[in-house]
């Protein structure tokens, strides 16, 4: 069966070199009963585990059936310990947390048995080694002896036609040792067993041979029975594992072992929670920012524009407005300045001209085309003289009626039209001038009317319904009384029992220039059959969700006078001088330039890349912190799973186990994080600005963060199997007891 020439192995030790045993030439033959004595440091346990192809060899040949081994890659080795060879080790090397039956049960699901095909012999094993009362018992409350009995069964199930086992009775008192080797004879006959012992009394009625080795040399060779007929060789036979046992012993070890389970689950808990979090209050200043406005202000930043506030934020008075245009540097003022930052479409079917508003009184110099208004709703464009309508086309503009839009907010603006405008002049501005955006001067009324227009745009809506942020649309009623708002019937399915009459509305508003907020109470639900009696509109369908307000609740969010206003020097050279005297005046006074490095969109890009690399450069962090922890926890691992790797595991085996190890526990702690979240989104936990976060992340991010921890936790088994399995079983094995 066995056959070694010669054969040697050296282990090498930082440059040492260090003998296991030298020029050993043995034959060993199924039936056998094989004794091997020696002192300590002989060789013994070397010779098993070259025997076993647990450990590789140096010198010499090794034969198996007669074929030669020293060409044999490990997985050859891994082959032939799976077919021929079952160990027993002098420390049991069984797996703790389970069971009697589980560990029995191993070696068979690993070699590809099916779970209920399995069960019957393994009952009987256990009988055979007379543990049937202890079957389900783990591992770890039985003696030492029984263990031992356990380690034989599961030898002796593999059902390989050779077991090799080093001191199997080393840890044992005689009475246990006796009969561990009694058993071991009785369900082992027919095989050929190695076995290392100093107790030589003990085997001597079963020994066919006993060898003793001193100084790794054989110096005894002596045969008891002579053992001529080798039965038939017979292999075990074996199969992969099948994938659902490899999911059976993978939950299996998810919770097998408690503190670690605990531990994992912390660290994929934090590490996810730590994530999400990040990501969401990078989110939430990018949102803030756009809040206070900085992205949309200051759109016009000509060269002789001065801001202009009162110190104490009121308003300016037109007594103001005269002492300022007293200076004699001062060209004009905008006294409703947001008009110049903010542009807006002018409509006309499918004409849309695009500019800022402005006060009629501002326009300078003579119009070329048309008149100067008469009216109200009268307007002068002034647009660029290369421009397709103001050449020979201006008969489409010209004394043609245009409409301005309503807001959506944050700079959008939807299709419904809100003031008709007559365009009854144009004036040419000049074409080399940077800005192509057109200018609509209109009357003062027109502006007045319109600001509150301009202001939605510039505006940030945060709606807080049933305590949480919603995007809701607000829109205002004739119907609804102040203090009041209607809502969809359908909002009530957010509420407890469905209760939604009297629940609270809270609105916020924030721009650059003000924040307002409004406190509403849920005075009506509508529905399709009762829209038109409660609002007096038609059109349910377009409607449906919207928020109904009261127009003058509605206009208190929106209507405010301007406290920041815009002077227009004549001589840019002598700015500096003008805005001395405006602030002598009491005033703060500003350069519009002033903002453009501050505030302007590179400096807004700038901050918004460092944000983006530091999330990116906190989450490849936290990676690698929870990749060495989940290391730090996996090594206490190691053992277990050299174990199942001399039971006959693969690489594959190994690292599929752990993948799904790490899967199930990922994920259950995804879900209780996610169910967190949940709890604390419903106040059950009254963590406000966790509650807030949360609102920035949808669920795109969520399965996006399932996906990166998957990855992680496969990355983190796929290392780790690497590592296992780059040395010898045993040296894997003897690194870390
Ligand atoms: P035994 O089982 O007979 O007590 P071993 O086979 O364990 O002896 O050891 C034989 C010799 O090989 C000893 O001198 C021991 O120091 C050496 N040896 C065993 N394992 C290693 C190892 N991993 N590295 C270096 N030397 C080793
Ligand atoms: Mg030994």
């Amino acid at each position: 069966m066995l056959k070694l020439e010669n054969v040697s192995k050296f282990y090498y030790n930082k440059g040492i070199i260090a003998t296991g045993f030298t020029k050993v030439s043995l034959e060993l033959k199924i039936g056998e009963f094989i004794v091997i004595t020696g002192e300590s440091g002989s060789g013994k346990s070397t010779l098993l585990n070259v025997i076993s192809g647990l450990d590789s060899y140096e010198e010499g040949e090794m034969y198996i059936n007669g074929k030669e081994t020293s060409h044999y890659t490990k997985k050859d080795f891994e082959d032939y310990r799976r077919k021929y060879i079952a160990n027993i080790f002098q420390n049991f090397n069984l797996i703790n947390s389970y069971t009697v039956y589980q560990n029995i049960e191993l070696v068979l699901l690993l070699n590809g048995y099916k779970k209920h095909d399995v069960k019957k012999k393994i009952l009987n094993i256990i009988d055979q080694v007379g543990l049937t009362k202890f079957k389900n018992t783990k591992v770890s409350k039985l003696s030492g002896g029984q263990k031992q009995r356990v380690a034989i069964a599961r030898a002796v199930i593999k059902d390989t036609p050779i077991i090799v086992a080093d001191e199997p009775t080393g840890n044992l008192d005689s009475e246990s040792a006796k009969d561990v080797i009694e058993i071991l004879k009785k369900v082992a006959k027919d095989k050929l067993v190695v076995m290392v012992t100093h107790n030589i009394e003990q085997v001597e009625k079963y020994a066919t041979r006993i060898i003793k080795m001193n100084d790794g040399r054989i110096i005894e060779n002596i045969e008891l029975k002579k053992v001529t007929n080798e039965p038939a060789k017979q292999e075990n036979i074996y199969n992969n594992i099948s994938i659902f046992n490899k999911y059976r012993i993978g939950i299996r070890n998810t919770f097998n072992i408690k503190s670690k389970f605990l531990l994992l689950f912390a660290v994929f808990f934090f590490i996810s929670a730590a994530i999400l979090l990040e990501y969401a209050s990078f989110q939430m200043s990018e949102e803030e920012k756009v809040d206070s406005g900085y992205s949309l202000a200051f759109r016009d930043l000509s060269e002789n524009r001065i801001l202009i506030n009162k110190k104490d934020k009121t308003n300016f008075s037109t007594e103001d407005y005269e002492k300022i245009k007293e200076l004699s540097n001062v060209d004009y003022i905008v006294e409703d300045d947001i008009f110049l930052d903010s542009q807006m479409p002018l409509q006309r079917d499918e004409i849309s001209l695009y500019g800022n508003m402005l006060d009629i009184n501002n326009l300078k110099g003579n119009i070329d085309l048309g008149r100067m208004p008469q009216s109200e709703n009268e307007m002068i464009l002034k647009i660029r003289s290369d421009n397709y309508y103001a050449n020979s086309n201006y008969d489409e503009i010209l004394n043609k009626t245009f409409s301005t839009l309503k807001s959506q907010g944050l700079n959008a603006w939807s299709g419904e039209k809100v003031k008709d405008l007559i365009i009854v002049g144009i004036q040419y501005a000049e074409n080399n001038e940077s800005n192509y955006a057109c200018k609509f001067y209109v009357s003062n009324s027109v502006l007045a009317e319109l600001r509150s227009e301009v202001n939605k745009n510039y505006s940030n809506v945060k709606i807080f319904f049933n305590n949480k942020y919603q995007q809701y649309t607000l829109e205002p009623n004739d119907k609804v009384t102040r203090g009041n708002a209607i809502v969809d019937d359908e909002f009530k399915y957010q509420f407890k029992n469905y209760k939604i009459i009297n629940k609270p509305i809270n609105i916020y508003v924030s721009n650059i220039y003000y924040n307002a907020e409004l406190n509403l109470n849920i005075s009506n639900t509508y529905t399709k059959s009762n829209f038109k009696r409660i609002t007096s509109l038609n059109t349910y369908d377009t409607n449906r969700y919207k928020i109904f307000i009261n127009t003058d609740d509605y206009n208190s969010l929106y209507n405010k006078p301007s406290y920041q206003s815009s002077v227009f020097v004549k001589d840019v050279n002598e700015i500096n001088q003008t805005i001395n005297q405006l602030e002598n005046l009491g005033l703060t006074a500003k350069k519009v330039t002033d903002f453009k490095v501050e505030q302007g969109e590179i400096y807004q890009r700038i901050i918004k890349v460092i944000k983006v690399v530091v999330t990116i450069v906190l989450v490849i962090v936290l990676f690698f912190i929870s990749y060495l922890i989940i290391r730090i926890i996996l090594k206490s691992r190691n053992i277990y799973y050299t174990t199942l790797r001399m039971l006959g595991a693969t690489y594959k085996n190994v690292r599929r186990i752990l993948d799904i190890e790490l899967f199930v526990n990922s994920s259950l702690s995804y879900c209780v994080l996610l169910f967190t979240i949940y709890m604390i989104r419903n106040n059950m936990f009254n963590i406000e600005y966790i509650a807030k976060l949360s609102n920035f992340l949808t669920l795109k991010e969520y399965v996006l963060m399932y996906v990166i921890l998957i990855i992680i936790s496969r990355l983190i088994s796929k290392k780790f199997a690497k590592k296992l399995f780059r040395k010898t079983a045993i040296d894997t094995y003897n690194e870390e007891v």
